[in-house]
């Protein structure tokens, strides 16, 4: 599906994909760069023959911290961890990760284990989040 003109490449538009509980990316149609930070003309060929895509939603954990002291609209989840996940299709993105045991103290190495896309719904606002496998 081609994008549609209604849905310009801006964290904007990522931002509002969420809110529909979507992960999107950009691709360029020339060079298939593609990325989780969107741009409306490729910064690898100058292209401007880009769309929008839908990520596969799974991945593997490739850092990960844990975050005791979130921001104000993360509090009432916190202690959490933060992870940067690296998708199917080699983008990393940052996100929440659930699902993990012991959070408070020490919990298990996580870097490589799998993860599926959640979305978090905290103050009705979507947040983006993966939750480890079983
Ligand atoms: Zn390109």
């Amino acid at each position: 599906m081609s994008a549609k003109t209604n849905e310009p490449f801006t964290e904007e538009q990522w931002l509002k994909f969420v809110q529909q509980k979507q992960l999107k990316f950009v691709e360029c149609q020339d060079c298939h760069k593609m990325s989780v930070i969107p741009f409306a003309v490729c910064t690898t060929c100058g292209s401007r023959n880009i769309t929008w895509k839908q990520a596969s939603g799974q991945g593997s954990i490739y850092t990960y911290t844990i975050t005791a002291v979130p921001p104000p609209e993360l509090q009432a989840i916190a202690p959490y961890v933060a992870g940067v996940v690296e998708l199917q299709e080699g983008l990393r993105i940052n996100g929440i990760i659930t699902g993990v045991e012991n959070v408070n103290s020490y919990p298990a190495d996580l870097v490589g284990k799998t993860v599926s896309i959640e979305f978090l719904e905290l103050d009705r606002k979507s947040i983006l989040a993966f939750r480890l496998n079983a």
